[in-house]
């Protein structure tokens, strides 16, 4: 009988098979601080669902692991294999199939990388509004992960914009679920499930995304508080106002200082505002014309101010877009300046003021350092936890996401549970719905073979 990698090189050719030495490392890990790499046994590469399925059935009759892979930026270590694993990596399923300007749609391969997928339909005068900070992440990735971005406040996330997918189950079966239209009631949505499943119920082939139009008129205002205490409890208000943000971020105090610095760059604010800031609300307005843009930054500037804001600058647009970059690769600021661990709880955005407060009280308890930024129109923040010893930074973690939940809100907000936060997620979640994750797993993939150590695996 012929072996397994034999069995690989039939299924995508044997020049897109890599096992042993040939495996580069990139495989083995994706972003996060914590989760050890790991390399598999083999990498394929396959072009097509027909590769896939292929593969998967190798993997099935010899129950192999395997871990879908898109571009390895993942925090949660959720495209981690297992040694004895295959990576089914999706780099040359990368093809945007259609834009279809008629029905504001994007038909495409799951390795095509949000920045590519920005080209193309800004070519047209349309985006995909799922903005990650990471633009080199893919489709694949950003579906299975569900992630958000900048833009959730007013676009919502990943899942809001999938309307169809084909996906291969661990049988090696194809099925397709949605396509071009924006409402079903038919059925079980398999869509939305398979949307945020990190890998574990099925491999998509392709996928069917919903495009909005590209608004042209943008403006970026800067509002510097002197009580953080104002900035979480300004958010619910603003929105409540009726403004309609395309972003609103949070930035305290040492991760705004930490970015000018690392990014060399200045806010343009007077020193003695900056000085007594103590964090800073971005909030990014875009509109299809110039009239309601002005409309709207002057109301922002009217409703900042009496919400608490010391002053507020609409930045010019090469500071706005300095400032977004940062704030978008802040993570790489939190890595460099030693963090060892970055969190992305959400909770309902009313509550962020409870949860902020919390965090400082459980930094003070267990003398960690605790700093954010982070989507709070959506109440997702990103909290980097400075604690180099494990065992502390174990109670401090279960502490953040304790608090996080009891106030309504969840672990992860968009990076996904993975194989870094399942022991929290087993910990905290109600055992009820784990049972019944369980047997949705089981009816996906009966043998367990799909990403088996993430989100609900024993292991
Ligand atoms: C600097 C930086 C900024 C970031 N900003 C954001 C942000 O603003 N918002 C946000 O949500 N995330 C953010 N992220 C996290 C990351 O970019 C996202 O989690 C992204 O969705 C991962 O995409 P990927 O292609 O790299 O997936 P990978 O890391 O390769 O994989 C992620 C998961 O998807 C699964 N997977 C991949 N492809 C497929 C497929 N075709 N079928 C089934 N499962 C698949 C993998 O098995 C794994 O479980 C950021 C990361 C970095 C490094």
């Amino acid at each position: 009988m012929a072996d397994t990698g034999s069995l690989l090189a039939a299924a995508v050719g044997p020049e897109h098979v890599l096992t042993g030495d040939h495996v580069p490392a990139e495989y083995g890990h994706d972003e996060s601080l914590t989760v050890p790499a790991r390399a598999p046994e083999y990498v394929v590469r396959p072009t097509t669902a027909a590769e896939v399925s292929a593969v998967l059935r190798v993997a099935a009759a010899e129950r192999i692991p395997v871990t879908a892979r898109g571009s390895g930026t993942g925090m949660s270590g959720a495209c981690v294999p297992r040694a004895e694993g295959i990576v089914v990596s999706f780099e040359r399923m990368d093809r945007i199939l259609e834009i279809d300007t008629a029905n504001h749609v994007a038909v495409v391969q799951p390795g095509v990388t949000l920045a590519d997928l920005d080209r193309r339909t800004a070519e047209v005068g349309l985006c995909y509004p799922v903005r990650s900070g990471e633009r080199s992440a893919t489709v694949g990735g950003t579906i299975a992960t569900n992630a958000g971005g900048m833009y959730a406040v007013r676009h919502g996330v990943t899942r809001h914009h999938v309307l169809g997918v084909e996906a291969v189950l661990a049988s090696g079966e194809t099925v397709r679920s949605g396509g071009r239209y924006v409402k079903t009631s038919t059925g079980y949505d398999l869509t939305q499930l398979l949307v945020g499943s990190e890998g574990t119920l099925a491999l998509i082939t392709e996928a069917v995304l919903r495009l909005t139009p590209r608004a042209g008129h943008g403006a970026t205002v800067l509002a510097p508080f002197t009580a953080p205490e104002d900035i979480a409890r300004a958010v619910p208000r603003l929105l409540a106002g009726g403004l309609d943000p395309l972003a609103l971020e949070y930035v305290d105090m040492l991760t705004m200082a930490a970015l000018t610095a690392d990014h060399e760059f200045g806010l343009g604010i007077p020193e003695q505002v900056r000085d007594t800031a103590l964090g800073y609300l971005v909030v990014v307005l875009e509109e299809h014309s110039t009239d309601r843009l002005e409309a709207d930054v002057e109301a922002a500037g009217e409703q900042l101010l009496s919400l608490g804001a010391a002053d507020v600058y609409v930045l010019p647009p090469a500071a706005a877009r300095r400032l977004i970059h940062a704030r978008e690769h802040a993570f790489w600021t939190a890595k460099a300046a030693g963090a060892d661990e970055v969190v992305d709880i959400v909770v309902p955005r009313a509550a962020l003021p409870a949860l902020l407060a919390e965090a400082d009280a459980i930094a003070r308890d267990s003398g960690s350092v605790i700093t954010g930024c982070g989507h709070a129109g959506d109440g997702n923040v990103h909290l980097a936890v400075f604690q180099p010893d494990r065992d502390r930074r174990d109670a401090v973690l279960r502490r953040l996401f304790r608090a996080g939940t009891a106030l309504g809100g969840a672990i992860s907000g968009e990076h996904g549970v993975g194989r870094a936060k399942k022991p929290y997620f087993l910990d905290l979640e109600d055992p009820a719905k784990i049972r019944l994750m369980r047997r949705l797993k089981h009816a996906f993939d009966p043998d367990g073979i799909l990403n088996p150590d993430v989100l609900l695996g024993q292991a």
